[in-house]
């Protein structure tokens, strides 16, 4: 397969474990099917936590940032995926009231010129066919991934305009540009019920007492993309993150083979198009496709 008839994915996150929870088994699929997946990594997490009980412990916290440099590596392989990190600095939850202020240097500080540049430059290098990245609420409000969100859209308009950042290589412009929709108010509710129904104990009661259907954000869903015979990677993924993710946790409590059966997509909204793909559609290459291979 030449380089014009690939079909290219890259898919901008904001912390390592993100893409093993966004997306994943969309990813691998495609790399299943042949196209080339590419993770962009803004930051190197170094101010997460560790979020696993079992491995709370001062050795880890210690080398915590290159520990998450290991556990991305082999999330990489397990996914199939190329992955690079663009080399901000996390700027970490800010917790309290008032907020307190970001730390200086952190990746949500730097002026969006300057932070979209690395990615510019990736796109040019790697000229994906289609851009992944949060919606404009970063997906949950953290300043990371807010500023991913916003860094992934100026790149997306930039990467193309031969006037634009003129010095980080030939112009590229991919065709279409997604926001990430899986954590929705319906597929909540449908993966609790079916574990209620089949008598096991839902994860979920108290996320769906609490949630304010105005925040609900499905009725933007324009793409679902069937992965479920992904859904293991996606799980294997995420676990090589492991001082990211408690494997006794809510993450795991629904078993695969109802969430296969419940919801076997993941979710998306065509944010960007420059092809015709008429919506809905279960392909984040519709439209592409067929450009693609006559090329
Ligand atoms: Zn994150």
């Amino acid at each position: 397969m030449t380089d014009a008839d690939q079909l290219r994915l890259l898919a901008v996150h904001a912390h390592p474990d993100d893409e093993s929870s966004k997306g994943a088994a969309t990813m691998a699929k495609y790399v299943a099917e042949g196209a080339r997946v590419m993770v962009a990594t803004c930051t190197g997490g170094e101010r997460g936590s560790v979020l696993n009980p079992a491995l709370d412990k001062p050795e880890v916290w210690e080398r915590l940032p290159q520990i998450r440099t290991e556990e991305m590596a082999r999330a990489r392989e397990i996914l199939g995926v190329e992955q690079e990190f663009l080399g901000f600095v996390d700027s970490g939850l800010p917790e309290g009231d008032p907020l307190p202020p970001l730390p200086e240097g952190c990746f949500a500080l730097v002026p969006l010129e300057e932070a979209a540049a690395p990615l510019v430059a990736l796109i040019r290098r790697f000229r994906p066919h289609v851009v992944t990245t949060y919606d404009e609420r970063g997906g949950y409000p953290h300043p990371d991934h807010i500023k991913t969100h916003e860094i992934s859209v100026h790149a997306f308009e930039a990467a193309g305009d031969p006037d634009r950042y003129p010095e980080l290589g030939e112009p590229w412009q991919p065709s279409k540009l997604y926001y990430h929709m899986s954590f929705t108010l319906p597929r909540t509710r449908a993966l609790h019920e079916a574990v209620l129904a089949s008598g096991g104990e839902s994860p979920y009661a108290e996320w769906l007492e609490n949630w304010d259907p105005e925040n609900d954000i499905s009725h933007r869903v324009t793409t679902k993309v069937p992965c479920a015979e992904y859904f293991d990677v996606r799980d294997a993924a995420l676990i090589a993150h492991a001082t990211q993710i408690d494997p006794t946790g809510r993450w795991f409590a629904v078993p695969m083979d109802l969430q296969q059966r419940v919801w076997p997509t993941e979710d998306y909204e065509l944010a960007r198009s420059l092809v015709d793909a008429p919506v809905p559609e279960d392909d984040l290459f519709a439209g592409i496709r067929s450009e693609v291979t006559v090329r």
